[in-house]
């Protein structure tokens, strides 16, 4: 298909709206941007304020809307209306990409595989693209230089919108109740997901949390047989489930004279910055950072991690739609020692969470006052966005990091 014959229209200008103005100026595509006075301006490029321009009046047969934009806003009807596609910038890129893809989707431990995948195929020589919703653009891959494969992470938004898009390997990795508030309920969000599983030309792993799934647990367990995980850094069953699918997809990806040295890969493997990380121990008390941790789900792996005593600092955004968190975690009362509560959700959590030692902080900061140090484990693992208090979970994380380092 002559794809570079369509007026595209990007709407939203976040990192993956700029990469998608990028890829179109590259591929010398007719591109035009709709935005908010305060986007970024590309020269040449024409640009329509939204305060002061109808959609209605800009011709275009293709929108290119960025994940943030809701599906019930005004321009996406207007689309819907007028038959106008709208796709998103991983969808767009697949128009020009020639590298093969493996993508990863699920509700948490995505960018955790991704990153392993990417680490373990580099380890044996490959030269490998990291990108999508783990903040580097899918769209930069028709940018920059030759590639041996393109290691994607896929959020259920990414997911949406995805059709000529196809990966070679893809993995669903589970399914718990997240984004809520934007669908309108488990089912509804599992379809999103599953759209990747009809969009995978070789090979789609699937977890049984999707459905039940024989299959997968024979391969699980057969690889738990093989490989120890005593040296791993990385803490908890989760992680060996995100190890899982990265040998799994690698080992469909790459011929097998070029899979070696996993088990060296599983103990040489550091993780990653805000999910379960190791800060420092203070008098006996192991501080870890789980402040990408944004629902229960997360937060109960973290738990589960650890054999106990367990202190737990939870809380953040309120979603619209809230999880209770009482029952799961009243299951793991012998672990939880006490549990500092903050944020948005601080009265929630404290009526919730009654049957607990539980110590309220405004902040991070009341830490350096409040924080009482026994011998134990402490996690930073909030079950909740950020947004409340923080610029994003890594701002969270790092004060979180700030805050144990005065002590
Ligand atoms: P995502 O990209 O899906 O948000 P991350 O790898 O960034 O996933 O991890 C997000 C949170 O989920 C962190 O708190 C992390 O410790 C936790 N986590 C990582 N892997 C898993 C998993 N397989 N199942 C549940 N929680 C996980």
């Amino acid at each position: 298909m002559m794809r570079n014959k369509y007026k595209y229209l990007v709407f939203g200008l976040g990192a993956s709206g700029e990469s998608a103005v990028r890829v179109l100026v590259n591929q010398e595509c007719s591109v035009e941007v709709y935005g908010n006075s305060s986007s970024k301006e590309f020269p040449g490029v024409p640009f329509y304020d939204q305060a002061a321009v109808n959609i209605t009046d800009i011709d275009f047969d293709t929108l290119v809307k960025s994940p943030g934009i809701s599906n019930n806003h005004d321009v996406i009807k207007y689309c819907a209306e007028k038959n106008i596609p709208v796709i998103n910038e991983i969808e767009l890129t697949s128009y020009f990409n020639q590298t093969p893809i493996i993508a990863v989707t699920g509700s948490n431990g995505k960018s955790t595989t991704v990153t392993m995948i990417a680490d373990y195929l580099k380890s044996v020589g490959k030269r490998v693209f990291l990108g999508g919703n783990i903040g580097h653009a899918f769209g930069n891959i028709v940018l920059e230089g030759e590639y041996d494969v393109a290691v994607i992470e896929l959020s259920s938004f990414q997911c949406e919108q995805l059709d000529h898009f196809k990966a070679d390997y893809s993995a669903l990795l589970n399914l718990s109740p997240t984004h809520m508030e934007r669908y309108e309920d488990l089912d509804d969000y599992s379809k999103a997901k599953e759209k990747l599983i009809t969009k995978t030309k070789n090979k789609c792993l699937v977890d049984e949390s999707f459905f039940p799934n024989e299959s997968i647990n024979q391969l699980k367990n057969n690889f738990y047989l093989t490989f120890d995980f005593k040296d791993s850094v990385v803490k908890g069953d989760h992680n060996k489930e995100n190890f899982f699918y990265c040998y799994e997809l690698c080992r469909s990806f790459l011929q097998s004279s070029e899979l070696k040295d996993f088990q060296n890969f599983i103990n040489s493997f550091k993780g990653i910055e805000h999910r379960l990380e190791y800060v420092r121990e203070i008098n006996g008390l192991k501080v870890y950072n789980d402040s990408k941790s944004t629902n229960l789900k997360s937060t109960l792996c973290a738990v589960d991690s650890f054999q106990g005593p367990v202190d737990l600092i939870l809380g953040g955004k309120l979603r619209s739609s809230e999880v209770n968190f009482s029952s799961e975690l009243l299951k793991r009362k012998e672990v939880i020692r006490k549990i500092y509560v903050m944020g948005e959700s601080s009265d929630l959590l404290m009526a919730d969470l009654s049957g607990f030692d539980l110590i309220k902080i405004n902040d991070l900061g009341e830490l350096k006052s409040k924080l009482i140090h026994e011998i134990g484990t402490l996690i930073l693992s909030p079950g909740f966005p950020s947004f409340d208090q923080y610029k994003n979970f890594e701002h969270r994380g790092r004060l979180f990091k700030e805050m144990i380092s005065y002590f």
